[in-house]
């Protein structure tokens, strides 16, 4: 999901017309455990200045678009460079390829390689419970709302997703991204046991699925993905910068790590821009970062366990104790404001807390 955090940089690199329509408008996110509403989290609960609405996408399509983007920009782009690491040449560096041959020396590299990135020292745990996704076609008229991202959950072990992902590349339909919670350690259980029993539980816990799991007919048409919680003390050396899950990476529970990435690299070109040299603008740039990242990795920490996890507690207190309460104000527009990454304030030191909603209706309009 691209959330408003993301939006404001996407608006402000004039990207933002095509995200919107490669994706879907996601106005509510609404999940159950049992009869119970437990997730029930609309954007308009803030003002629509704020957060209108967060995007359903699917990343070939953000990649897509920002690919289009630098490709206009005519940077050069080398590929198949499998990247082992990184050595200081005088004041530049320069990156060493897993064939033996290096780069010329460079004043800046930004790091940008993800989670397990070769170029910073290894930080962080693996997770327990990661993921399966599958890109499915978009459930037509099978009660599923296409501006709804929607969960069940079954204590904090089992949960289902369904998220509207809009168009992709090369489709010609909407899509839906369907996942399913897993042990990482459960995933050769999960294979061996063929898919059947598996959809049989699914459909159980949640009948809607139908017309979802119907088009599952291989096990590898699930992708699992598994999760790392990480974040670099020190995000910069010389001549090196790392952003995005290379500083910073998480569950994806809150659908955060791609708008901090954008947000990160937003940061960067600030930063270069107003300090006088680049370890300067290195240091502004993490400076204008540091609390909205720092406060997003405890959030998810916190709240990845209660709907990820073996727990039998928190599932019962998110049940019976906090799902009820999150219906009141404010608990509403705190939880608006949670998903929509707008804790601690990211966008005015970036200069990005202008007025979405009217950039919203200019980039529709043209
Ligand atoms: C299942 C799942 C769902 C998610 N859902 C959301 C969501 O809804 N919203 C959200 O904001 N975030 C979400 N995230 C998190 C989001 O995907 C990441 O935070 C985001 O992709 C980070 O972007 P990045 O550019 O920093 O790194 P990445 O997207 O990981 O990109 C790193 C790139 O570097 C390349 N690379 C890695 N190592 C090397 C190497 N040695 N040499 C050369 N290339 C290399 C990789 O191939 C990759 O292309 C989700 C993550 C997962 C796994």
């Amino acid at each position: 999901m691209i959330q408003p955090t993301g939006m404001a940089v996407l608006a402000e690199l004039d990207l933002l017309k095509q995200v919107l329509r490669a994706g879907s408008r996601v106005d509510h996110l609404f999940g159950k455990a049992g009869n119970r509403v437990v997730l029930d989290v609309h954007y308009s609960a803030l003002s629509r200045r704020r957060a209108p609405f967060g995007i359903g996408i699917h990343r070939a399509s953000l990649f897509s678009v920002l690919h289009d983007a630098v490709v206009r920009e005519s940077i050069p782009i080398h590929t198949a460079h499998l990247i082992a690491g990184s050595d200081r040449a005088g004041e530049q560096r320069q990156l060493r390829f897993a064939d033996g041959k290096v780069s010329r020396p460079f004043d800046l590299i930004v790091d940008t390689l993800g989670t397990r990135t070769p170029l910073a020292p290894q930080t962080g745990r693996e997770l327990a419970y990661g993921a399966l996704w599958a890109t499915l076609d978009w459930p037509q008229g099978a009660g599923f709302d296409v501006h709804t991202l929607e969960q069940r959950y079954f204590r904090s072990s089992v949960m289902v997703g369904v998220l509207p992902t809009g168009t992709p590349p090369g489709a010609e339909t909407p899509k839906a991204a369907f996942f399913w919670s897993l042990r990482a350690d459960r995933l050769k259980a999960w294979q061996d046991a063929g898919i059947e029993p598996w959809k049989h539980e699914v459909a159980t816990l949640w009948p809607d699925c139908a017309s979802l799991l119907s088009q599952i007919t291989d096990a590898s048409q699930l992708t699992f993905a598994s999760y790392a919680h990480r974040t670099l003390r020190k995000p910069m050396e010389h001549a090196l910068i790392h952003i995005g899950d290379a500083w910073h990476s998480a569950s994806p529970q809150l659908g955060q790590g791609a708008n901090m990435a954008l947000l990160d690299a937003w940061a960067l070109a600030k930063g270069l821009t107003e300090a006088k040299g680049v370890t300067d603008g290195l240091a502004l740039a993490i400076k204008l970062r540091r609390r909205h990242v720092l406060t997003y990795q405890w959030l998810t920490a916190l709240f990845t366990p209660v709907y990820q996890s073996d727990s039998r507690l928190l599932p019962l207190i998110r049940d019976q104790i906090v799902g009820p309460l999150s219906k009141l104000w404010p608990a509403t527009a705190i939880q608006a404001a949670m998903v929509s990454g707008l804790i601690a304030n990211p966008l005015e030191p970036l200069g990005l807390d202008k007025d979405l909603q009217t950039r919203l209706t200019l980039a529709e309009a043209t």
